[in-house]
């Protein structure tokens, strides 16, 4: 495997050596692989990326799950660049797309009312919680453990290093999270408990999860269990918030709250949002609540600050509106669903055959691949956890040493544990990144 990046990624080794002096890490954000060196990458098109020493890789990283019509989609581009040429990439006023796109998420989410577009899908975590107390008028916020709701101080402090059992957070002084609470996945008594608890200390504002588990559903919940939670937070007249950065547009328009049929208090947006064009975040949900964001326009005096000088600007919002369409058009989630399925299978029917220690598993178009053996789950009901397995060797070391492998033959995954798929990945793509893996 090393020898395959000493002798064919000799142009990207020279631009990440080139980084280590100027960027941290030598590496912007930490998607970006990075063992023994990250490559740089020069194209992308559909299923496939090129790196600068022209080698071509099958894409089931998506930027994180971002470009669900695959990569660098034409029909979208051509409008970014037709608004690009007219407007600029920003004024700061109003512009017909960001109606537009608003008017379609409520059109496709039913919990949806009222939507802003926000930069990010850490800004709409934060912009949402911050609803959520503003309207409630309660301090606590509860999210599951091992969930990640992007990097803003108080939604960071307490997340675990897989295999390391070490904090992240650095930086982050414990007042920031004083009052969010972690629970276990799965467990709504002691999530009962919790809320009888604080109710005794001020009340819950907010429930905040992942619907199909924390990590995009490293740790899968339950099929019923966001119908149960729902009902609790009812009980408990706390707002349920899901965090459908993953999620939206990706498991079909409605997202997660229509595959599972369950309607949320407030939702967050990111990622697919914006077909994967920048500034991809939002957060929309039932008119009451979201009208604390007019302050006095009309709405409640509890007037919500959020912001971002390129929040909603043209760009986001015309490659928005026009990714959800050609979504719609193109019936991209269940495409990418079938797709999933098949690599699902696929990896399944190479894991059985050769004997692995290893377990694949999808939710449609977000493939589970855990080779470094922290799970398993029932095959016929890949909701359901039947047996934690804990190895010697660290999870972390294991994940890099599988994602260089899987590059050394053309394939790039999201940490070696999970993969995307999209519109773009047909039955040949899927079959050829089989025999891939198969190979490694
Ligand atoms: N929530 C979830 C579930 C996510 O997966 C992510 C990003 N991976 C975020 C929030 C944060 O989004 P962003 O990276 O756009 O800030």
């Amino acid at each position: 495997v090393l020898s395959y990046f000493d002798t064919h990624c000799r142009q990207s080794k020279l631009v990440a050596t080139a980084a280590e002096h100027v960027i941290p890490g030598g590496v912007q954000h930490n998607l970006a692989f990075n063992y023994p060196h990250p490559l740089a990458i020069r194209a992308a098109d559909g299923a496939y990326l090129s790196d600068l020493d022209g080698n071509r890789y099958i894409d089931f990283l998506q930027a994180g799950g971002a470009t669900l019509l695959g990569a660098n989609y034409r029909p979208v581009r051509e409008r970014v660049q037709a608004v690009l040429a007219e407007c600029g990439p920003v004024t700061g006023l109003l512009h017909e797309y960001e109606v537009k796109l608003a008017e379609l998420v409520c059109r496709h989410v039913p919990s949806v009312e009222m939507f802003r577009m926000l930069g990010s899908g850490t800004e709409a975590v934060m912009a949402a919680i911050r609803l959520a107390r503003a309207h409630t008028g309660r301090k606590w916020i509860v999210k599951m453990g091992g969930g990640y709701h992007g990097w803003s101080d108080q939604m960071v402090y307490g997340i675990r290093v897989p295999g390391t059992g070490r904090m992240d957070a650095a930086g982050i002084p414990r007042s920031a999270a004083a009052r969010i609470q972690e629970g276990f996945p799965h467990d709504l008594h002691a999530l009962r408990r919790r809320l009888q608890l604080n109710r005794l200390r001020g009340g819950t504002a907010a429930v905040i999860v992942e619907p199909f588990g924390p990590e995009s559903g490293t740790r899968p919940v339950t099929a019923e269990f966001n119908g149960e939670l729902r009902t609790l937070c009812d009980e408990f007249e706390v707002l349920l918030i899901f965090d459908e950065v993953v999620t939206g547009f990706r498991t079909g328009l409605s997202g997660a709250q229509g595959y599972f049929d369950v309607r949320p208090d407030l939702t967050v947006f990111g990622k697919c949002l914006t077909g994967g064009y920048p500034m991809s975040g939002g957060v929309g949900g039932q008119r009451d609540i979201m009208m604390n964001l007019a302050g006095g326009l009309g709405g409640s005096q509890k007037k919500v600050l959020v912001g971002g000088t390129l929040s909603a600007n043209p760009l986001s919002c015309v490659a928005g509106y026009y990714s959800i369409l050609e979504m719609e058009k193109t019936q991209a989630a269940q495409h990418a669903g079938r797709a999933g399925d098949r690599l699902c299978a696929g990896l399944t029917e190479i894991i059985d055959r050769l004997g692995l220690p290893y377990v694949a598993y999808n939710q449609g178009s977000i493939v589970h691949l855990q080779t470094s053996g922290v799970m398993l789950m029932d095959a016929r009901n890949p909701f359901k956890l039947i047996k934690l397995v804990r190895e010697a060797e660290s999870r972390k070391r294991s994940m890099e040493e599988f994602g260089a492998a899987y590059c050394a033959h053309g394939l790039i995954t999201l940490a070696g544990s999970r993969l995307y798929t999209s519109l773009a990945d047909t039955d040949e793509v899927i079959d050829e990144a089989l025999n891939r893996f198969e190979d490694v």
